[in-house]
């Protein structure tokens, strides 16, 4: 099997995260997760991202180092992804070592290669964004995104030959069609490109954080160009070759929509100028929104991913927010549908069928995992429906459509449902057919297993729960995943655990 890669966006470390930064993180786990059921030997880094103009700011007004201050921030992004069980191999910081000896020695090739000079620069600058904006751009003199007055910033830059890259990096989308997903961040970046790329500036005269310039100490590196970097440095880009070789590229970046232009742009280019390969696949995800606004710490308008969690778990938090997220364009959160989702959804559909389908074996077949009786009973549609959705969810989820892949398993669910109601087992039992009783109820059991397995990378407490209760001891995250193209796996004869209820119902406060 092979390697598998992937990403997520560092997150700028002077503000807790809140939903929408989680709902990056349980995308990239779920996925990382998948991909290891697929018996890939997988890499998942993530991590916060520290040489801000804002940081150093806000250290400042508290009079500790910057470098204090962000050791005081981490602690809160870890326990968040923890209490989400975001399971990732490398929490990167931007102030790590080996990150700083990467970011050095990426710049040193780029200007090695002659893409950096020396200019004048000067502009409006947003310093929550971290860019210089257009003129255009301003509303009224402030950034329309943090509605915060621009600052006007003059001094002298090194810049990078971001117009040199025009016609590669066009090529390079056109002849790989995954590069930029969705298709609609696509053809914004293919516009940006067409419309004409200037170079960029690539470092600030020293203000005491950040890393300094390889070929001048007296610059710090913009901010930007330091954080994509991170990508090479959690793949050892500066610290060990061999474990590059093997990892890089990476298989998956996963960002919000807002970044594309450092993603597909200038992350790309920046590659190119040093003889880099390009990262195979960038997912742009929309963003999470409150109220129908853009959730965010600065405007008091978030959820606090701990809120989900300690009410209704892990699981229902994961669950929600990769099921409401679509693939292409944005969720609006609230607390109403998060209730309806979690009571129809887990305790209903899910959480029913599991313990009714463990409390009809305990009483029918002696709690035990029947054989499947007759040979033509095997066959009843139920096989064919799960692989089915099996080979649809696959699908989508190699195309990181998490939302429709999830749905592709609950049109399962849904299936067994109905199942039980066509094949009434308890008439069965009444008028004495045991056979077709116990290969109806072997049936339903098999189809527990398919979806437990396809519902792991989502639910993994839960899903687990189940495969454990019905005899399936293996580890998930070992190959698992043509489990689900196997009907008759389980062990027949082998006494049946119930679970307890996995989601019991709630009524909201
Ligand atoms: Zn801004």
């Amino acid at each position: 099997m092979g390697k598998f890669y992937l990403t997520t966006a560092i997150d700028y470390v002077n503000a807790p995260p809140h939903l929408g930064h989680a709902y990056e993180k349980v995308c990239a786990d779920v996925i990382n997760r998948y991909q290891k059921m697929k018996g890939n030997d997988t890499f998942f880094c993530t991590g916060v991202d520290e040489h801000s103009l804002n940081v150093y700011r806000q250290a400042k007004a508290k009079n500790i180092s910057p470098k204090q201050y962000c050791d005081g921030m981490v602690p809160a992004f870890k326990q968040a992804w923890e209490s989400l069980n975001i399971k990732y191999d490398r929490f990167i910081r931007t102030t790590d070592n080996d990150h700083i000896l990467s970011v050095k020695k990426l710049l040193q090739k780029i200007y090695d290669s002659g893409d950096i000079y020396k200019d004048k620069y000067q502009g409006w600058y947003c310093v929550s964004c971290e860019a210089y904006l257009q003129e255009s751009d301003l509303v009224e003199g402030k950034c329309p995104v943090h509605n915060r007055k621009a600052e006007w910033l003059e001094e002298d830059n090194y810049f990078f030959r971001l117009s040199r890259y025009s016609e590669k990096i066009l090529e390079h989308i056109n002849e790989h069609a995954d590069f930029v997903t969705p298709e609609i961040r696509k053809n914004e970046i293919v516009n940006i490109i067409k419309s004409g790329l200037q170079d960029i500036s690539i470092s600030r005269a020293s203000e005491g954080w950040g890393i300094e310039l390889p070929f001048d100490p007296g610059q710090t590196i913009y901010v930007w160009i330091d954080a994509l970097t991170n990508y090479i440095s959690a793949a050892g880009f500066s610290a060990d070759d061999l474990k590059f070789g093997k990892l890089w590229p990476a298989d998956l970046h996963i960002i919000g929509k807002d970044i594309t232009r450092f993603h597909c742009i200038i992350w790309p280019a920046m590659l190119l100028s040093a003889g880099i390969k390009l990262p195979l696949r960038v997912y742009a995800h929309g963003f999470m929104t409150l109220e129908g606004k853009k959730m965010s710490k600065t405007d008091n308008n978030f959820v606090d991913p701990k809120n989900i969690v300690e009410t209704a778990g892990s699981d229902a938090a994961r669950y929600f927010i990769i099921r409401e997220m679509p693939y292409a364009d944005d969720m609006d959160f609230t607390w109403d549908r998060f209730w309806l989702r979690y009571n129809t959804h887990l305790a209903n559909d899910l959480g029913n069928l599991s313990s009714r389908i463990l409390s009809m074996a305990e009483k029918y077949c002696k709690n035990l995992i029947p054989a499947f009786g007759k040979e033509q009973d095997k066959d009843n549609g139920f096989q064919k429906t799960a692989f089915e959705r099996t080979d649809n969810y696959q699908r989508l989820m190699d195309d990181c459509q998490l939302s429709s892949a999830l749905a592709s398993a609950w049109e399962l669910v849904t299936f067994a449902n109905k199942y039980i109601e066509v094949n009434q087992p308890w008439k069965l039992y009444k008028t004495g057919q045991q056979e077709k009783l116990d290969s109806v109820l072997r049936n339903l059991l098999e189809g527990l297993k398919v979806i437990s397995v396809l519902l792991y990378p989502f639910i993994p407490v839960a899903s687990e729960k189940i495969l454990r209760s019905i005899g399936v001891e293996k580890d998930m995250e070992a190959g698992s995943f043509p489990e689900t193209k196997i009907w008759g796996s389980l062990p027949e004869g082998s006494k049946i655990h119930k679970s307890g209820i996995l989601f019991p119902r709630k009524e909201k406060d």
